[in-house]
């Protein structure tokens, strides 16, 4: 199985005019390795698959994919641009605000309401990128076990008052 997606790897690097080389298909195992990776999580896997690699490697590889749309960057306001291999879906994100984890949203199946803005001031749209920023259910339960504690360290600023 590893061998036939190496070479599904290598007929994607070769059909978007990319030479084959082992960091490049090390980075692009890693971005399906770790969906929503930013790029420092990105280094990280692929030292761990094949020793040193320079960051700058990595990030001038990353560029190249995103450029020829291979892999889809994310740039969430505020936050380290992130990388996923899941492309062409108009999908969207959510990110917990408290401890960063990204997930995926769909839109519906062979329809994208969200592609129909109210006014497109003559522009052929062709995405819509849409983040929903809130807090994941990890850390809401661990909000509210620390209210439960009745600690007065107040870690969120986004915290109710008291009614
Ligand atoms: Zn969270
Ligand atoms: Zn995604």
């Amino acid at each position: 199985m590893t061998r036939e997606l190496s070479a599904e790897d290598n007929a994607l690097l070769r059909r978007h005019g990319l030479q084959v080389t082992a960091q490049r298909k090390a980075v692009l195992r890693a971005v399906a390795a770790r969906p929503h990776g930013t790029t420092d999580e990105i280094c990280q896997v692929v030292r761990g698959e094949m020793g040193a690699i320079s960051r700058q490697a990595v990030y001038d590889a990353l560029a190249a994919f995103t450029d020829r749309g291979l892999i889809r960057r994310i740039q969430p306001g505020g936050a380290p641009a992130r990388y996923e291999r899941r492309v062409g879906d108009n999908h969207h994100h959510v990110i917990c605000r408290t401890c960063d984890r990204m997930m995926d949203v769909d839109c519906a199946v062979g329809y994208a309401p969200c592609l129909t803005a109210g006014d497109s001031s003559g522009y052929d749209i062709d995405e819509a990128e849409v983040i929903y920023w809130g807090r994941c259910p990890g850390c809401i339960e661990a909000a509210q076990r620390h209210e439960d504690q009745g600690s007065g360290h107040r870690t969120d600023p986004t915290k109710r008052g008291e009614t």
